[in-house]
C-alpha cells in the first residue's frame, strides 16, 4: 500500500514513520495534480511516485515524475502540448556531518517539502527549442502561412530556380551597367 499523501499539500511528505524504522525501510508516495501550478510553472496531469529510503545517515528521497506542460513550437509560433518526464534522488541527511552538495536536513518537524526539487528538475527537462513535432514545416517566410496547415505556393521548391534566375539577370544587367 502506497501512503496517501497531505491532500491540500501533496509535496509535503511526513517521513516520522520512516525515520524511526529500521534501516532498509523504504515507502512509496503517491502524487497527483490535475494542473500543478507555482508561479509562472503550470504543468497539467502533473504526478508520480517518491520513493523515500531509510539510511543510517539519511532519508534517500527519489521522485519519478511526469505531465503536460503548454509549450510555443519555435518554427510554427504555434502553443502545443508537450509531455515532459523528470526525476531525482537527494538525500535528506540526519545531521550535518553526511549532509550531501545540495545541503539537504530531515527538518525537525519531519515533514519534507518537495516543492523546490520537483520545480526545479522539471524545469531542466524543458526543451531549448520546442517543435510541435520533428518534422514542423514552419511558416512561410513570404506570406507567413503555417505550413503544417497547407501549401501556400510560396515553397522553397518552387522559389528557388527563379531566385537563381532573378539572381542571374540582376548581375547581367549590373554587367551591363559597367
Ligand atoms: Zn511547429
Ligand atoms: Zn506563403
Amino acid at each position: 500500500m502506497n501512503q496517501v499523501a497531505n491532500p491540500r499539500k501533496p509535496l509535503r511528505l511526513n517521513v516520522g514513520f520512516i525515520i524511526n524504522s529500521s534501516i532498509g525501510t523504504n515507502r512509496d508516495f503517491d502524487i497527483y495534480f490535475p494542473k500543478y501550478q507555482d508561479d509562472d510553472l503550470v504543468i497539467a496531469e502533473a504526478g508520480g511516485v517518491v520513493n523515500v529510503g531509510r539510511t543510517p545517515q539519511g532519508l534517500i528521497v527519489q521522485g519519478n515524475f511526469s505531465g503536460k506542460v503548454t509549450l510555443e513550437c519555435v518554427r510554427c509560433l504555434t502553443d502545443y502540448e508537450h509531455l515532459i518526464r523528470w526525476e531525482f534522488a537527494e538525500l535528506y541527511a540526519f545531521t550535518q556531518d553526511n549532509v550531501t552538495d545540495s545541503g539537504l536536513l530531515v527538518p525537525d518537524d519531519a515533514q519534507i517539502d518537495l516543492q523546490l526539487l520537483f520545480r526545479e528538475y522539471a524545469l531542466l527537462e524543458f526543451p531549448i527549442k520546442p517543435l510541435c513535432r520533428e518534422d514542423c514545416e514552419g511558416l512561410c517566410a513570404e506570406c507567413g502561412q503555417n505550413l503544417n496547415q497547407g501549401d501556400c505556393g510560396h515553397s522553397p521548391e518552387v522559389d528557388t530556380p527563379f531566385l537563381a534566375l532573378k539572381g542571374l539577370l540582376e548581375n547581367q544587367h549590373n554587367d551591363e551597367l559597367d
